[in-house]
């Protein structure tokens, strides 16, 4: 299942790919499954719409939607639409087996196509879930209330948000990592190595860590996950995909998977015990 560093690498490249590009065409399979918005309310939403910025926010994918009306106006990669200034949003969520490709209208279509929009440069972006599990959704900001991801985003946290957003709970920290109520696309990988950094333990309850534990715990998940999204970001194909393949699972783990193995610190067998009903792996000497 895609996690935050993967979900920002697609959208990075689905941005970089269609950004100011206008939506010509749109087909929608007759599945029902993949859509939170029905089909043909969305296909009536999204032609003519020109895409004015492709972004994560918490683990779905968001396309900035501007009526081609009133022209799109590009104020930088980086920068969030002001209030106002879109008309609609395009929302993704990948699900556990859902890819966005930008691709040619020639290319074969895969099975398990959902979604086919046809845009104005020629080319042609698909979303593709073999599982359906993924969300398709359109909002008319008219109508709609703007999309917001459930839980806090864990690269602008600060540090007092951060401790007090667990201390008050009693579960294990990992738990608490994993719940997208409280943080927005921790999922069991970056969770594990972050507590490694960090010298956690995955099942310390939340309410007897300490500041200074959830200020190392705060840093160590910052880092691994913009060291995930500089490995996964270095992709330069036109395919866009969450296959993994790219990098991202080559990332030097400490601990995710590496049961029995030697700590790359310190020697001792990794362990692996059952949090919240996933396989967790932590070093039982380096982790406190
Ligand atoms: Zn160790």
């Amino acid at each position: 299942m895609p996690e935050l560093p993967e979900v920002e690498t697609i959208a990075r490249g689905v941005h970089e790919r269609v950004r100011g590009d206008r939506i010509v065409e749109v087909w929608f399979s007759s599945y029902p499954q993949p859509f939170k918005t029905p089909p043909a309310q969305q296909a009536k939403g999204h032609e003519g719409c020109v895409i004015e910025q492709v972004h994560r926010i918490g683990k779905h994918i968001v396309f900035e939607l501007v009526l081609s009306g009133r022209g799109s106006k590009h104020r930088g990669s980086d920068s969030t639409p002001e209030a106002g200034i879109v008309d609609a949003q395009w929302i993704v969520h990948l699900g556990m087996t859902g890819r966005l490709l930008v691709t040619t209208p020639e290319s074969p279509v895969a099975k398990h196509t959902h979604a086919r929009i046809s845009l104005a440069s020629g080319r042609e972006l698909r979303f593709i879930d073999p599982r359906r599990f993924g969300r398709l959704e359109f909002r008319r900001l008219a109508a709609d209330e703007a999309f917001a991801a459930p839980g806090l985003e864990p690269l602008d946290i600060g540090a007092r948000e951060f401790a007090a957003l667990f201390r008050k709970r009693h579960l294990p920290i990992k738990a608490a990592l994993l719940n997208q109520a409280l943080l927005s696309g921790v999922g069991n990988i970056y969770a594990d190595e972050s507590l490694f950094r960090a010298g956690v333990r995955p099942r310390r309850r939340t309410g007897r860590i300490t500041v200074a534990e959830y200020d190392r715990l705060r840093q160590a998940l910052r880092e691994v996950l913009r060291h995930a999204i500089r490995l996964g970001g270095s992709s330069v194909s036109d395919y866009v995909d969450a296959n993994g393949d790219r990098g991202f699972f080559q990332l030097e783990h400490y601990v995710y998977l590496r049961t029995g193995e030697p700590c790359r610190r310190c020697q001792t067998p990794i362990r692996r015990v059952l949090v919240a009903g996933r396989g967790t792996h932590y070093c039982p000497s380096c982790q406190r």
